[in-house]
């Protein structure tokens, strides 16, 4: 039999991407095939995109990325799954077997260390069809929609996020950071019943959406110098919690400055530095918690989906634009256009 091709969209060098025709990989034992429906484009892929490379094995072949993806079953090969259901898949290639793992830590799986991702060590879904581990594959209900269920990824970061935060009734809250991430984080963090959301922002084109939510109650300009004293004046003493979701120093000082003594400041945004200045001396003299924050747990990946499908959330209102396949490279670079309003795009192949 002819072996199967399909259109994928190749990660061809440093800010340049190349529609190419590329076999469709084999089923193995416990592997699945869809038919990609969607997939979101990540600031991750940003990085990625920019550098002209994945984290995996530079070996030559072609690489495409795509990692917040859904589709429909076309080969459920040994699996339970059957043609035509709806999954959207986890990217998180956990173990299963380590310590993290089998404490229900999947996020912190010593196999995965924060980068053993689908879309960034191997093929993503930027492409028609995706093959995949089965197990890393859940049914998604009829409630949720294809374009809904791309967001499904930075949904479950800003879950987590707030899960850890150990946020509670009347927090003040401050997101420092503008992405899809963040707006998530503020809708989040209002449902888990902080009193008063607000927005560190440089970047007012990006924001809109925000506005529109009424999540969020103030924004505060990130270049202002006075800013500091603007947030402790408004919250009477500085946020319980604060949100770095861009991976700076100067963001990570802002939040630091921002809180009020014995505040928590959760770190989501992946720094591009080896290291950050950061003011020591205020985290210890004011005991402010520090604490990191990466992907969710496998019961919360379960627990995002139902989010969606309860109704609780609805990501698909941030999303501002739809596009197709062959319009990846042109989406990457309005993703990199400040003066783009651009904030979530889906990618629908
Ligand atoms: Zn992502
Ligand atoms: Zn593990």
């Amino acid at each position: 039999m002819a072996q199967e091709m399909m259109k994928a969209a190749v990660l061809v060098g440093p800010r340049q991407i190349a529609m190419k025709t590329v076999p469709v990989p084999p089923v193995e034992p416990g592997m699945i095939e869809i038919k990609v429906s969607a997939c979101g484009v990540c600031g991750s892929d940003i990085h990625m995109w920019k550098a002209g490379k994945g984290w995996g094995k530079q070996d030559g072949s072609d690489f495409f990325m795509g990692h917040e993806f859904c589709g429909v079953v076309t080969n459920p090969g040994d699996s339970s799954f059957k043609v035509g259901d709806r999954v959207v898949f986890w990217a998180n290639l956990y173990c299963g077997k380590c310590d993290m793992c089998l404490s229900g830590q999947e996020q912190l799986c010593r196999e995965v260390n924060g980068t053993n991702y689908i879309g960034f060590v191997c093929n993503g879904a930027y492409a028609e069809k995706f093959v995949g581990k089965a197990s890393n594959a859940y049914l998604l209900p009829d409630t949720v929609s294809d374009v809904a269920a791309g967001l499904i990824d930075p949904l479950m970061v800003a879950y987590h996020a707030v899960r850890h935060s150990g946020i509670k009734l009347h927090d003040k809250v401050l997101v420092v950071g503008s992405g899809i991430i963040g707006h998530l984080i503020g809708a989040l963090a209002k449902k888990a019943g902080a009193s008063y959301v607000a927005m560190s922002k440089i970047n007012d084109l990006k924001i809109e959406k925000a506005k529109e939510s009424g999540d969020f109650d103030a924004f505060f300009d990130g270049r202002d110098p006075q800013q500091t004293e603007s947030m402790r004046e408004a919250t009477n003493g500085g946020f319980d919690i604060a949100f770095e979701a861009v991976g700076s120093g100067d963001t990570l000082n802002t939040c630091v400055e921002a809180v009020r003594p014995g505040g928590a400041v959760v770190m989501i945004g992946n720094s591009m530095e080896p290291q950050v200045p950061f003011s020591m001396n205020r985290a210890v003299l004011q005991e402010i918690r520090l604490m990191g924050s990466v992907s969710c747990t496998r019961k919360e990946f379960e627990e995002t989906i139902d989010l969606i499908a309860s109704g609780m959330i609805d990501p698909e209102k941030y999303v501002t634009d739809i596009l197709p396949l062959d319009a990846l490279q042109h989406a990457f670079e309005r993703l990199t256009t400040e003066t783009d309003p651009v904030l979530k795009i889906v990618i629908k192949p």
